[in-house]
């Protein structure tokens, strides 16, 4: 087992000395974050990267980030875009917001963010009803309150267009779900929306044990 572990660290450091790279604005933003003791609600480097090759390969122009912290995956999804790029994003923190977007001003990536704060259940019922957002989007990432997955999973199916991606992170939280001693709202919540995505065939589905668990989701 010992061995086992130092295996895996040590091919997590292999994985990242033969891949990771992290521009200079998010290793700003990560080291200040640091800093915090809220810091664990960031996602990792590697994590940002692979974000940012999935909305390469799809070609993503518009999406949408729920759960948006110090604005980690979001200064990587608005270096990503295109110019003509757009990343719809919400917090319930107007603390964390203006941080978030202090650092995409830095960046230069500003413009191409909208940025709005409140509960993500009254920000995506608002954004469903506004002229052509419904099957407009590309893009999806859920990160914030696991309670309301679910919620921002319908309203993200609603928002994106057929062969649009969603993904959501922390979908193993550090393995509680297979812990049926563990039984708080956040755990169950992730229990039950696990098993909802895999008998929904509104979309093709794929679970990544990667980071604390991200699950792919495309619209068919
Ligand atoms: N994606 C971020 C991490 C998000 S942490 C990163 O890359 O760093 C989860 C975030 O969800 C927190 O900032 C928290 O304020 C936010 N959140 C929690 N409940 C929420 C809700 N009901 N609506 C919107 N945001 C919420
Ligand atoms: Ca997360």
């Amino acid at each position: 087992m010992r061995i086992q572990v130092n295996l895996t660290e040590k091919l997590q450091n292999y994985v990242a000395d033969v891949s990771l790279s992290e521009p200079p604005p998010l290793r700003e933003l990560r080291e200040e974050t640091s800093l915090l003791a809220e810091r664990n609600m960031q996602i990792s480097p590697e994590q940002g990267q692979f974000l940012s090759v999935l909305l390469r390969a799809i070609g993503a122009k518009r999406t949408l980030e729920v759960g948006v912290f110090t604005g980690y995956s979001l200064l990587r999804t608005a270096l990503t875009l295109p110019a003509n790029g757009r990343v719809t994003a919400c917090d319930i923190s107007a603390k964390w917001a203006e941080v978030a977007l202090g650092h995409c001003e830095r960046a230069g990536v500003a413009d191409k963010v909208d940025l709005r704060v409140g509960d993500a259940r009254e920000t995506l019922a608002a954004l469903v009803q506004e002229e052509g957002a419904a099957g407009s989007f590309d893009f999806v990432f859920l990160d914030a309150d696991k309670e309301g997955y679910e919620t921002y999973y319908e309203y993200g199916l609603t928002l994106l267009r057929p062969g649009g991606l969603l993904v959501a992170d922390n979908v193993l939280w550090s393995g509680l779900v297979i812990d049926e001693s563990v039984q708080d709202d956040e755990t169950r919540a992730l229990r039950a929306f696990n098993t909802k995505l895999y008998e929904d065939d509104r979309v093709h589905l794929s679970m990544l044990p990667f980071a604390d668990g991200l699950t792919l989701a495309v619209k068919r």
